[in-house]
């Protein structure tokens, strides 16, 4: 018999799988829906014989129709400080990678929404594999349980404590999907991860931002690595398309609907972006909607043209932006040894 993935399932079309194939009453498939909801996303049961809440025929009937078949870890590496990198191999036997990294009162898992990426920003090695496919919602969402499962993370006290998409693609470029994983992750019945507690990264695709603000309602971080359009030019191609003029009426307008500052990410390549004319052309920037800075450190990976910013001009370069009164970090690089640290993932996987 042909079996359902319940992963390609959301609330609703659940609800209405169980009406229409398992002809269960109106008046009880929302209930029945939860108690499937609940038992697979809050509490990881991965076997429809133990979703203990639902009565035993039901149980049964189940069986047979849905599969909770998840895509398989392919490799693990683990990191001296921590952060582990999974390589995940989905059904179609394309892989992907998602990193957790765990810090002192809070943990991250960084997940991904393509395989590969359109965009070939010049110091991310990600650009460096074309576009595969965009990841289904289920595929986004799996990356999710698969770390839960692996990290026994089901108790209300959550080991992954926040979620960003800042793995491989870009997520305005397959937003729907991303849409409803994000809706999945938020659900209060499931996974129960508040807005603030998920990051969607874009590298500007400034046309996306409205229906975000509307639609997805987390924090939003832009990549936005350089003041003028000249540099970011440079560095970032899709600035041909979204100039930063009006990437910043777009931010404007989201910080103006989730009223939360939005994250600028910036990473310091050496002799590109880091002198004192881009702090002070920043800060201008910065002045225009509310926002605070990261300042990433470079990750370089093998055939990469750039270096890293020398860690004294990354906080001289912080000092600037935080005299002027913004909120300047320096991110400390993680999981660099494993191929695990931003901008580095990227797998074998090409377009057939
Ligand atoms: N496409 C999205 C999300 C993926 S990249 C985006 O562009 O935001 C996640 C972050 O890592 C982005 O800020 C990206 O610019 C940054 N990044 C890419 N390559 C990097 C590298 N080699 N070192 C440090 N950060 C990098």
């Amino acid at each position: 018999m042909f079996q359902k993935n319940f992963f390609d399932f959301n609330f609703d079309s659940l609800k209405h799988f169980l009406i229409k194939d398992l002809k269960i009453e109106e008046k009880k498939v929302s209930m029945r829906s939860k108690q499937i909801w609940q038992s697979i996303y809050k509490k990881g049961s991965f076997e429809i014989k133990n979703l203990s809440t639902l009565p035993l025929d039901l149980r049964s009937k189940l069986k047979d129709l849905i599969s909770l078949k998840r895509p398989q870890i392919k490799k693990t590496q683990t990191s001296n400080d921590g952060t582990i990198k999974w390589l995940i191999k989905l059904f179609d036997g394309n892989e992907v990678e998602c990193v957790y990294i765990p810090e002192q009162t809070r943990a991250t898992l960084c997940i991904s929404s393509q395989v590969g990426c359109t965009l070939n920003c010049r110091f991310c090695h990600t650009g460096t594999q074309r576009l595969v496919k965009n990841l289904s919602f289920a595929e986004i969402v799996n990356q999710v349980m698969i770390a839960k499962e692996k990290l026994n993370d089901w108790s209300d006290q959550k080991k992954i404590t926040n979620i960003v998409l800042m793995g491989m693609g870009e997520p305005f470029y397959n937003f729907d999907n991303v849409k409803i994983a994000i809706e999945i992750l938020k659900d209060k019945e499931g996974l129960n991860y508040g807005s603030k507690k998920i990051t969607v990264s874009t590298a500007g695709i400034a046309n996306k931002i409205p229906e975000a603000a509307k639609e997805i309602g987390t924090y939003l971080a832009i990549s936005l690595h350089a003041p003028s359009d000249d540099i970011r030019e440079l560095i970032m191609p899709i600035n041909k398309k979204f100039k930063i003029k009006n990437l910043i009426k777009q931010c404007k307008y989201y910080s103006s609907i989730v009223k939360e500052k939005i994250t600028l990410e910036y990473v310091m390549l050496r002799g590109v972006n880091d002198n004192v004319k881009c702090a002070k052309q920043l800060v201008k920037l910065m002045a225009q909607f509310p926002c605070k800075v990261n300042l990433i450190e470079f990750n370089p990976w093998p055939g990469v043209q750039y270096l890293p910013t020398k860690r004294e001009d990354m906080e001289k370069f912080g000092n600037i932006i935080q005299k002027a009164g913004y909120v300047a970090t320096i991110r400390r690089s993680r999981g660099q040894d494993i191929f695990g640290a931003c901008g580095q993932l990227r797998t074998e996987s090409s377009k057939k």
